[in-house]
């Protein structure tokens, strides 16, 4: 299936000179969304993950039904202020200043095999914060799944030390 008939892209947004990927087609194509979410499920069974974490707030729309196909738990990360016990936060660089990120300190137990996921790869800088997170708590990063990579921003040299899978690459 072309997975990418399904990502409208869209120019100038949210700022000028950027071309947005806009993956809300592909969720809302029952089939296209499934096809995308079972490629993921494949590869975080050969990569033998034993939980499923995602930054929020599309890491969650990739990461949720590849869990629950699995039928292993799933780890939400999130800015600062929006879970309700305790945490570890990493702080990390945006274009213009920083912010951060946290999960549960419970979420994931040490030792335990670790799927990432997240629905673009762009710089890297909020997947790069997120393994901090997961290897902080003990967890090994089984490998890391995108539906989209923009290669042209590079943020796979940031990922070199792990094992990578992206559906589509622009
Ligand atoms: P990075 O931290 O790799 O620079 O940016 C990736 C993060 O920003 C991801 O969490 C992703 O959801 C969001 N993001 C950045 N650009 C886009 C885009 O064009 N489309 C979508 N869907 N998300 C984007």
């Amino acid at each position: 299936m072309d997975l990418k008939q399904y990502v409208a892209i869209v120019p100038d947004w949210p700022k000028p000179g950027i071309k947005f990927k806009d993956i809300t087609p592909l969720m809302a194509n029952g089939e296209a969304y499934k096809y995308a979410t079972d490629q993921i499920v494949t590869y975080a069974r050969e990569r033998e993950a034993e939980v499923i974490v995602g930054p929020e707030a599309r890491g969650f729309i990739i990461g949720c039904p590849v869990a629950y196909s699995l039928g292993v738990g799933f780890a939400p990360v999130r800015k600062e202020g929006k879970l309700p016990r305790e945490t570890v936060k990493v702080d990390y660089g945006l274009e213009y200043g920083k912010d951060t990120l946290t999960i549960h300190r419970d979420a994931i137990k040490p030792g335990q095999r670790v799927l990432i996921t997240d629905d673009l790869l762009a710089t890297g800088g909020t997947i790069e914060a997120t393994i901090k997170l997961v290897e902080e708590l003990g967890g090994v990063v089984a490998g890391i799944a995108f539906l989209i990579e923009l290669t042209y921003l590079d943020g796979r040299s940031k990922l070199d030390n792990y094992d990578v899978l992206t559906l589509l690459e622009y």
